[in-house]
């Protein structure tokens, strides 16, 4: 379904993760017939991953990828349209507000971003191809998976000592490959990560692949000071090396931190420092991170939205929300 010819949106949605389609259902409900742009990573990070089994209702649990397409399916049902691709340009110095999208013009009065940070990778064989059967980027979704199993979390900052910390919970042994022999981590959670007896630190080394037909069984490292080389079994590849924040449109437009992270006009609240302008999910949340607090920030985007709209006098005046199917 194509954006609205020769008409200014109500409302933009960029990304369709859990914040971004949680703002498209709470939108399409106010009769905002919101505007998803579904992204290059449609269904951001639930979509790489496999089950998922602390989203709250689903008592047996869910696949990230079918919690996604329920959430798109219900935004669809209450009259939001999606579009493929990416917002690659955008011009926020004035309203209504003007993106390209995938070379159209589109032009809103309100823009709520969601377009969240992807995990860094190794871009390393095995990699992507093992993602969701072992190789995880999130530990507090994936560690209860590996009961008593053998795990390794790649990278030195607060995020690896974290992740590797939260796994000792179920795994036999972790094991941090490091790129160097010093951590990046706070002091505080290096003496935490130093004192756990489940936790073995691999120095100066990288991973070159990961190993395994249908699920993880090695990784293959290599020390890059003494130049040896083995494979160490393994079950799981937790990566801990970082995210970017999908940002880069908003360069010069919009307060953000330095990793590019976006920052709200005041805590709590989904606003930015430009008027009619909104934030959810991980583009400016890198502490929590989970698909339950996105689609929470996603909630309060689109409340803000609405109620931005209305007090502009901008909402539409029909309450009946039209019924339209997605693509
Ligand atoms: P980070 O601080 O940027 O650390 C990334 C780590 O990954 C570094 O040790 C880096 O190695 C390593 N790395 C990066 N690219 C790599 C590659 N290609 N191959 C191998 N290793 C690679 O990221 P983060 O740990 O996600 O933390 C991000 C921010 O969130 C930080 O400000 C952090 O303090 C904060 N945070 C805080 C907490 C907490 O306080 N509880 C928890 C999580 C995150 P080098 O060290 O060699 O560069």
């Amino acid at each position: 379904m194509s954006a609205k010819k020769n008409s200014v949106e109500n409302v933009v949605i960029l990304g369709s993760g859990c914040a971004g389609l949680t703002a498209a259902i709470y939108a399409a409900r106010a009769n905002l017939d919101p505007l998803v742009v579904l992204g290059v990573d449609a269904g951001g990070q639930l979509s790489l991953t496999t089950d998922v089994e602390n989203y709250p209702g689903f008592p047996e649990g869910v696949q990230g990828p079918e919690l996604i397409q329920f959430m798109k399916q219900q935004a669809a049902r209450f009259g939001a349209r999606f579009v493929p691709g990416d917002a690659t340009a955008a011009d926020l110095s004035e309203r209504p507000f003007r993106l390209e999208i995938e070379g159209s013009q589109v032009e809103t009065q309100t823009l709520i971003i969601c377009s969240g940070a992807s995990a860094k990778m190794l871009d390393i064989p095995g990699e992507d191809r093992l993602i969701g059967h072992g190789v995880s980027t999130c530990a507090t979704c994936d560690g209860y998976f590996f009961q008593d199993q053998e795990l390794a979390v790649v990278g030195g900052g607060d995020s690896a000592m974290e992740e590797a910390i939260f796994l000792t919970r179920f795994a036999s042994k972790v094991s941090v490959i490091h790129r160097r022999d010093q951590l990046r981590a706070s002091k505080i959670m290096q003496d935490r990560a130093f004192d756990n007896p489940k936790i073995e630190f691999i120095w100066n080394t990288q991973a070159t692949e990961v190993v395994g037909d249908a699920e993880v069984e090695a990784v293959k490292l290599w020390n890059t000071v003494t130049d040896e080389r083995w494979e160490k079994p393994i079950n799981g590849f937790f990566l801990a090396i970082g995210h970017i924040p999908n940002t880069a449109i908003f360069e010069g437009q919009l307060p953000m931190d330095a990793q590019g992270y976006l920052l709200q006009k005041e805590p709590g609240r989904s606003h930015t420092e430009t008027d009619g302008v909104f934030v959810g999910g991980d583009v400016h949340d890198h502490i929590y991170r989970q698909a339950v607090t996105a689609a929470a920030a996603g909630c309060r985007a689109a409340i803000d939205a609405e109620r931005y709209l209305e007090l502009a006098g901008e909402a539409p005046q029909s309450s009946v929300a039209t019924t339209r199917t997605s693509t």
